[in-house]
């Protein structure tokens, strides 16, 4: 046990969270504990709602913590307002995520609400092997930035593109139809060189969703529905502020909803799914049809089609914005059985801002049931405020509030 200069121990959150709880009260506490590491800041009425325990075991716990200087609380009017965060704590919490191209790895010290991150442009594609290489990297590399070492990391949140059985952490389903080598456990992909660290692995979707739910526009939103619009178009689901899977971790995919039965075949084998109207590759090939038989500066990707839209072609901002119309039109199906209070369009097209949420709004509030533009709380559809950063981020904050029990 180290000692800090002001004579208090520092706690090593591994112990903390570690040690198996022998009594329901000490399992509280370990659910108190993960929730302020996962939202540092956060007020005792949230660590209630997230925890659902009630006011009095929180406050109970909070005080407890604080006196052993593992909690820092400060400011705020009257006890339900004050800020909870923590304290004389080493350890540090990692959040991944892998997609076609891009790599990104977030940490941050459970200590601070400060977060370091690293992109690279290369992903499963790759292989396994490769992409796993660098990520060890980047995760030894950022832990170090943070002044501390690979035996201070906590957890390690994993976003991947394909779907995983919530009941055996076992991957069900690869998103994409290419020959990605994205099989079997991906908890145990880390094993050797981060021994004895809980990895928790999620759908990129799905923790993009819950990224946002926790640090972005989804703070105090029970339930919301996230939208991840680039090369393919997938969603997550938060209900009553926990991620919706399903039986097969396939919940909330909304990129194969099926929108026209006549449509064009889809790579998943359908046809006319949302993704074969909005995908990226897709939208950059009307634009290409548009100027067919011209000499055009045509294009490259989806980035550049969104810069273009942004300044003057009208061709670029037609595509985007009837791209925008068919989501909203998916949203108002998804809407009609879940209701959420907000939904956030990320990924590559949520850089475009209006141009996508305003056609997309309106095409929403023609089809969705009118009882969700009435009421005083309307829902909402906002661009991402983490942009990029959702899915590592959402990835890091799941690990911490899930419990990992040692064998
Ligand atoms: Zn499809």
């Amino acid at each position: 046990m180290l000692m800090t200069s002001q004579g208090g121990k520092v706690h090593d959150a591994r112990e903390l969270l570690r040690t198996r709880p022998d009594s329901i009260r000490e399992g509280n506490k370990r659910r108190v504990l993960r929730a302020v590491m996962a939202q540092p800041g956060t007020t005792q009425v949230q660590i209630a709602r997230r925890t659902q325990l009630s006011q009095g075991t929180v406050s109970g716990v909070v005080q407890e913590f604080e006196a052993a200087g593992v909690f820092k609380v400060d400011g705020g009017d009257g006890e339900r307002g004050k800020r909870v965060s923590i304290g004389s704590v080493r350890g540090a919490a990692v959040g991944v995520e892998v997609g076609h191209d891009r790599l990104t790895v977030v940490v941050r010290r459970v200590d601070s609400d400060d977060t370091v991150h690293e992109v690279v442009n290369f992903g499963v594609a790759q292989g396994l092997d490769t992409w796993r290489r660098e990520c060890i990297r980047m995760i030894r590399q950022l832990v170090a930035r943070t002044g501390l070492g690979d035996e201070h990391v906590v957890s390690i949140g994993l976003g991947i593109p394909a779907a995983i059985d919530p009941r055996t952490a076992k991957i069900s389903q690869v998103a994409s139809s290419q020959d990605w080598d994205l099989q079997g456990y991906p908890n145990t992909w880390f094993e050797d060189a981060f021994p004895k660290v809980p990895v928790i692995p999620d759908n990129e979707c799905n923790l993009a969703a819950f990224g946002e739910h926790l640090y972005g526009l989804g703070r105090d939103r029970e339930t919301m529905l996230f939208v991840k619009s680039s090369s393919g178009i997938g969603a997550g689901l938060v209900i009553a502020r926990g991620i919706l899977r399903g039986r097969h971790g396939l919940g909330g995919e909304i990129g194969h909803l099926t929108m026209d039965p006549l449509g064009v075949v889809c790579r998943c084998g359908g046809r006319g799914c949302l993704e074969t109207l909005v995908g990226g590759a897709r939208l950059v090939e009307q634009v290409r049809l548009a100027y067919a038989g011209y000499q055009v500066d045509l294009p490259s990707n989806l980035e550049n089609l969104i810069e273009r839209a942004k300044g003057d072609d009208r061709v670029c901002r037609r595509v985007l914005e009837d791209a925008a119309r068919n989501i909203g039109l998916a949203l108002a199906r998804v809407c009609n059985i879940v209701n959420p209070e907000l939904i956030v369009i990320g990924g590559e097209l949520g850089r475009a801002g209006e141009l996508v949420t305003g056609p997309a709004a309106l095409t929403f509030q023609q089809n969705a049931l009118e009882g969700m533009f009435t009421h005083p709380e309307p829902t909402e559809i906002k661009q991402s405020e983490l942009g990029m950063l959702a899915g590592p981020k959402g990835a890091l904050g799941l690990a911490l509030l899930t419990d990992f029990q040692p064998g």
